[in-house]
């Protein structure tokens, strides 16, 4: 089954690089402000996917357990790092096309600054709404094409693209810019009822960055989050939205977590638990478990 080819963070010092040393803590603190205003009170499992090296993984405190996942697995091994060993987290490295779990599992999901990297965002969307119960929360965020740079630019000549058209811009490899009208409508044509839209970054302009100080603009952006319930015309958008298909009802989540998992290849569960790797007892294929992580990417 070929799906849409992968932006894959394998060996990346990203999370060093770019938040880290890379003059991001405005980006940060701004989503941390986000998450905290859209997060549910409370949850039992939740999906994060592209979760890297686990930066917003600690903003879940309130969810008792939470499964990262990444297609990197160095990334997962640098999230295991950073929150150390417990039963609350589970690292899973799948592909965010097939993902490797049973229908309805989870009720919550949040996908920060991962749909940027997708080709196909339409088919990536679609199996969130599948792994989620119905009234499950889903909080994505996405980069915004119709952002007051891009159209300044384009309207003084400087940028070929329009940003004011739905289709995605692909402005570097496997990095796109998506217009916030087409996501609400592939949200909506999932099943999705969006209940919230946060605008973030919104002094995400260099200058600003270097002379006023961080706290400063990460308050003035706080202020303004609001306005995305208004109008987006910021480089990152936040939405939450509620899964309103099917009977909403206390689903139970198994205890194992052998149990959460299907073959990505050809959908069958329960897999068989062989410690090295968890078998299909369908096609026969083999999913690598080492080092505390699952992994979903190619079979062994
Ligand atoms: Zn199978």
């Amino acid at each position: 089954m070929p799906t849409p080819p992968v932006c894959n963070y394998e060996d990346s010092d990203y999370q060093i690089s770019f938040w880290d040393e890379g003059g991001r803590e405005y980006e940060d603190r701004t989503e941390a402000i986000a998450l905290k205003r859209l997060l549910p009170k409370s949850g039992r499992l939740l999906l994060e996917l592209g979760a890297g090296a686990g930066r917003n993984t600690t903003r879940y405190p309130d969810f008792e357990r939470i499964i990262l996942l990444d297609y990197a697995r160095t990334q997962l091994e640098q999230a295991q790092v950073r929150l150390g060993k417990s039963d609350k987290c589970i690292y899973v490295a799948a592909d965010a096309y097939r993902l490797p779990f049973v229908d309805g599992l989870f009720d919550a999901a949040t996908m920060i600054r991962a749909l940027h990297h997708m080709a196909d965002a339409q088919k990536a969307l679609s199996q969130v709404r599948n792994v989620l119960q119905p009234g499950g929360a889903f909080i994505l965020e996405f980069a915004n094409k119709l952002n007051l740079k891009a159209i300044l630019r384009y309207l003084v000549g400087r940028q070929k693209w329009s940003p004011f058209t739905l289709q995605p811009v692909e402005f570097v490899k496997l990095n796109f810019d998506f217009h916030p009208k087409a996501v609400r409508n592939w949200l909506k044509q999932l099943g999705f009822e969006i209940e919230r839209t946060l605008t973030l970054s919104h002094f995400r302009v260099g200058l600003l960055k270097r002379i006023v100080p961080t706290g400063i603009l990460v308050f003035l952006d706080s202020l303004f989050q609001w306005t995305g319930a208004l109008w987006q015309l910021s480089p990152s958008v936040f939405m939450k939205a509620k899964l309103e298909i099917g009977e909403q009802r206390l689903v139970e989540i198994p205890a194992n977590v052998i149990s959460f998992f299907k073959c990505p290849d050809c959908g069958h569960s329960p897999l068989v638990d062989k410690k090295e790797y968890l078998e299909c007892s369908s096609c026969k294929k083999k999913w690598e478990v080492r080092g505390g992580i699952y992994d979903f990417r190619e079979a062994i």
